[in-house]
C-alpha cells in the first residue's frame, strides 16, 4: 500500500475503508540470517536498511513490548547535526542527509520540519565556544550562523534577555535542525521493514543469547527460542542488562530522562531552542503543545517515569530563560531510561562473541541518529567493517583509551550536564 494524497482523498470520500495494517503480525521463525533484539528506532532502521540497501531480508526484529514503546516515541524529537567534533560530526551529518530524504524514501510522513535550532550564549568565552563549533560545521558541509543578541531578539523575542545572572548574548542558528513526529519514525521504519520481508515480533522479550564455542547461535525468547547466524542488540537503556545475556559488562550507565508537554496553545515558539546556562531545550509541537525537557536524573535507574526534583529543575530552567512559560499549563510529562556512556558518544561495533553485534550508547541524543544508526550498523552485519561515517564508535575505546570522542567532557557524569 502506497500513501499519496490522492489515496488520502480517495479514502475519505469512501469511509477510509481500504486502509490496511502497516506491517504483518507474523508467528516467530524457527530461525533467520539476523535477529535484532529490540523494535525501537535504531533497530528497525537496522532492519529497514539491512533489507533495502543488501538485500538481508531474513530478518527478524524482536520487541519485548510494542513497536514504538521505546525511547523512540518517548522523546522531544529534536534533529540536528551541530556537532564539533570529527568522529561525532561525520556521522550526524550523514544523518541529518538521511532525514532529508527520509519521507520519500519511506513514503511516510514523518513530519520533519526544518524549523531551525537555536543554541543560546550568555557569555564572551560560550560566544567564542560556538563560533568554533559553528565553523566547524561549516567546515563539515553543515550550516550554521552566529547571531548577535539583536539577531536572537529578531527570532526569539519572548526570552528575557536581560535576566540578571544570565543575559543573552546571542546565538548559533542551525537552520537545517528540527524535529519530527517520533511515532511515525519507528511506524515509517517498521513498516518499510515489514514490506521488504522482515519480521517484526512484538511481545517477544529475548531472555538469553545462545554463545557456542565463542559464536552467536541465536536467542532464548518469551516466544520460544529463535536460532540466528548474526543477532545485534539495540536495546538502548536496557543494553547493560541484555548485553549481561552475552557475558558482557558494558561502559554504561542508565538514567531517565524526562519530558513535559503543555496544553495546546497558539504558535509562539517557531524554534528549536536551547538554554546556553542550564539543561533546558523546547519546542512547539503542531498541535500547539510546548515539548520541553532538561537534564538526566542524577542517578542511575531502570524505572521508566518521572519524579519531582527533576521536575522542579528544569520548571525553574524555563522560566528563567521565558517567564511567559509559567503561564502554560503542563499537561503530561513521562520518561525514558538513556543508555549512557562515559564520553557521550555511541558504540557501533562487533563483539569479542562472532556474530555478536551491539549499537548503543546514544545517550539523550539517539533520535536524531535513528537514519545513520541503522545505515551504519546494518553496513557493519552486512560487509563486516565499520561504515566510514561511524568508524570512531568502537566498543575497546573504553579499555584503550585510543579514540575516545567526548563531545563536551560530561559523558555520563550526571552533575557535569
Ligand atoms: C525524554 C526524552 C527526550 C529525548 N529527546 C531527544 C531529542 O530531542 N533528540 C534526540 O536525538 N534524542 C532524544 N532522546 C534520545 C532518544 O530517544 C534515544 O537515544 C533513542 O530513541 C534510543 O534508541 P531507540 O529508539 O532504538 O530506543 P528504544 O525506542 O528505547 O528501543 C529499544 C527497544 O528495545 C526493547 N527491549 C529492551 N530489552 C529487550 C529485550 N530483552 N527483548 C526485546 N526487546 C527489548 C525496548 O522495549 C525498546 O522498545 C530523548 C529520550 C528521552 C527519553
Amino acid at each position: 500500500m502506497r500513501f499519496s494524497g490522492l489515496r488520502v482523498l480517495r479514502e475519505g470520500l469512501t469511509g477510509n475503508r481500504g486502509w490496511a495494517p502497516h506491517w504483518r503480525d507474523p508467528e516467530p521463525k524457527s530461525e533467520y540470517d539476523v535477529v535484532i533484539i529490540g523494535g525501537g528506532g535504531h533497530g528497525l532502521s537496522t532492519a529497514y536498511y539491512l533489507a533495502k540497501n543488501h538485500g538481508i531480508t531474513n530478518v527478524a526484529v524482536l520487541e519485548k513490548g510494542y513497536i514504538g514503546g521505546g525511547n523512540v516515541g518517548r522523546n522531544t524529537t529534536i534533529v540536528r547535526a551541530n556537532y564539533f567534533l570529527p568522529g561525532n560530526s561525520e556521522f550526524y551529518s550523514h544523518s541529518l542527509k538521511l532525514w532529508e530524504g527520509m519521507e520519500e524514501d519511506l513514503n511516510y510522513n514523518v513530519m520533519h520540519s526544518q524549523r531551525g535550532l537555536i543554541n543560546l550564549f550568555h557569555s564572551d568565552g560560550q560566544r567564542d565556544a560556538f563560533v568554533r563549533r559553528g565553523n566547524s560545521m561549516i567546515a563539515q558541509g553543515d550550516d550554521a550562523v552566529l547571531l548577535d543578541r539583536e539577531g536572537v531578539r529578531k527570532h526569539l523575542p519572548y526570552l528575557d534577555f536581560d535576566n540578571v545572572r544570565f543575559p543573552i548574548y546571542g546565538g548559533l542558528l542551525h537552520p537545517r535542525g528540527g524535529s519530527a513526529r517520533h511515532d511515525a519514525v519507528a511506524w515509517g521504519y517498521g513498516r518499510g521493514a515489514d514490506q521488504r520481508g522482515v519480521d517484526l515480533l512484538q511481545n517477544c522479550e529475548v531472555t538469553g543469547i545462545d554463545i557456542e564455542n565463542g559464536k552467536v547461535r541465536g536467542v532464548q525468547t518469551s516466544r520460544g527460542p529463535i536460532r540466528a547466524k548474526k543477532v545485534a542488540i539495540v536495546v538502548a537503556g536496557r543494553s547493560g542488562q541484555v548485553a549481561a545475556m552475552a557475558g558482557m559488562r558494558l561502559p554504561i550507565e542508565s538514567h531517565v530522562l524526562q519530558a513535559f508537554v503543555t496544553e495546546g496553545l497558539k504558535p509562539v515558539i517557531d524554534h528549536v531552542v536551547s538554554f546556553g546556562m542550564g539543561h533546558f531545550y523546547i519546542s512547539q509541537s503542531d498541535k500547539g503543545g510546548l515539548v520541553f525537557g532538561g537534564d538526566i536524573d542524577f542517578y542511575a535507574s531502570y524505572a521508566q517515569r518521572g519524579n519531582l526534583p527533576m521536575k522542579e529543575h528544569v520548571m525553574e530552567a524555563g522560566m528563567t530563560l521565558m517567564p511567559m512559560i509559567g503561564k502554560a499549563k503542563v499537561l503530561r510529562s513521562w520518561g525514558g531510561i538513556m543508555d549512557m556512556t562515559p564520553d557521550g558518544s555511541p558504540i557501533i561495533d562487533k563483539t569479542d562473541t562472532e556474530g555478536l553485534f551491539i549499537d548503543c550508547g546514544w545517550c539523550y541524543g539517539g533520535f536524531k541518529a535513528v537514519p545513520g544508526s541503522g545505515w551504519a550498523l546494518a553496513h557493519l552485519m552486512a560487509t563486516g567493517e565499520s561504515h566510514e561515517t561511524a568508524r570512531g564508535f568502537r566498543l575497546d575505546r573504553y579499555r584503550t583509551g585510543r579514540g575516545i570522542i567526548d563531545e563536551e567532557g560530561t559523558g555520563s557524569q550526571h552533575n557535569l550536564h
